[in-house]
């Protein structure tokens, strides 16, 4: 039998849509295995500050489908220090938690790990960002509805694109990681996707853009990640290069993280939530839960936060194939 008797769950760092069926899921699975679900609002700040209120199965109703986060989500730099983990640890106490499911990115789980490391209490993270940058899940709650969001937004640039003749730098999020850019230019057709983790100089995506438009094609969209040098630069500097070009800039900026969750997202979301609820029931700790293949897999944090997960490179090349 395991020891545990209330979990507490929370959201923490960027939102991601799917994040509100992982608390949907964490809150149902716990009832139904007889135990107390704590809801910490405001994430690793909300524990701190005692922000937090037993959830009954019908507090969660109704969320499945909704974007952002229930129990809203924050940043906390008293995490960070010894003393706000002493705090947290103590709100912990107060309040009967004896087991925590975290929902978030790297960050989240980094802290998750300091934590456990010095205060003996399990914690369970379950990957919500939009982000996909966390190694060990094929997939993070948030990507699929973000990438679907990107596509959608780019599928329209193109029709404005493609009547005035002009070339479109669309800016899409990731500071650190090019899922998001790398993959809406596969999905939407764009002729080129402009990465952090892969260089590409200016002249060369000249190149690129300019055996477009010099053989069947009127206009072209680039997608650039945030971290990849920013849409308006690389725009600048191609026209500089090439003044003949008609040159737009398109930042998708916060819209990427909104929306109502695919139904991909959500049913990830589902099987994560119940996943880690049995971890945790199991007497797993400092885990996260992820899915590779098609199954759940329990990966531990120091894996999951490592920060080298790569992207496949064979997409680069599909996508220069398929824009001649
Ligand atoms: P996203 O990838 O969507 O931004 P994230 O989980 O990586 O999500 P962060 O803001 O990096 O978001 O981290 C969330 C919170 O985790 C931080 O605000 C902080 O409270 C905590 N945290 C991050 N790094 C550490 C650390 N080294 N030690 C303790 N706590 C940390």
């Amino acid at each position: 039998m395991s020891k545990i008797n209330c979990i507490g769950v929370l959201t923490s760092g960027g939102d991601a849509p799917g994040m509100n069926a992982a608390v949907r899921a964490v809150t149902r699975a716990a009832i139904y295995n007889g135990k107390k679900v704590k809801a910490i609002y405001r994430g690793y700040k909300g524990l701190i500050e005692d922000e937090i209120r037993e959830f009954q199965s019908q507090d969660v109703s109704n969320i499945i489908q909704q974007g952002g986060t229930i129990l809203k989500t924050a940043r906390c730099k008293e995490f960070t220090t010894p003393e706000g983990r002493q705090r947290a640890y103590e709100v912990l106490q107060k309040e009967s938690i004896d087991a925590l499911v975290v929902i978030g990115g790297d960050g989240t789980f980094t802290g998750a790990r300091v934590f456990a490391q010095e205060y003996d209490i399990p914690v369970v993270g379950i990957p919500g960002t939009i982000d996909n940058d966390v190694c060990g899940t094929d997939s993070t709650i948030g990507y699929d509805t973000a990438l679907n969001t990107i596509m959608d937004a780019v599928d329209k640039i193109k029709d404005t694109a493609s009547s005035h003749e002009r070339l479109f730098f669309v800016e899409a999020m990731g500071r650190d990681a090019g899922f998001l850019a790398l993959n809406s230019a596969l999905a939407s057709g764009a002729e080129a996707a402009i990465v952090p983790e892969r260089e590409t100089s200016v002249a060369q995506l000249d190149q690129l853009i300019a055996n477009g438009f010099r053989k069947t094609k009127n206009s072209s969209i680039v997608i650039v990640a945030e971290g990849g040098g920013g849409a308006q630069g690389l725009a600048d500097r191609i026209h500089k290069l090439d003044p003949n070009y008609d040159v737009r800039v398109c930042i998708l900026g916060y819209m990427q993280r909104g929306g109502s969750p695919s139904a991909y997202d959500r049913i990830l979301a589902s099987r994560l939530g119940v996943a880690a609820v049995d971890a945790l029931l199991d007497d797993q700790r400092n885990i996260m839960v992820g899915v590779q293949n098609d199954e759940v897999v329990h990966v531990p944090f120091s894996k999951a936060i490592k920060d080298d997960k790569p992207l496949k490179d064979d997409k680069y090349q599909i996508i220069q194939i398929l824009s001649i």
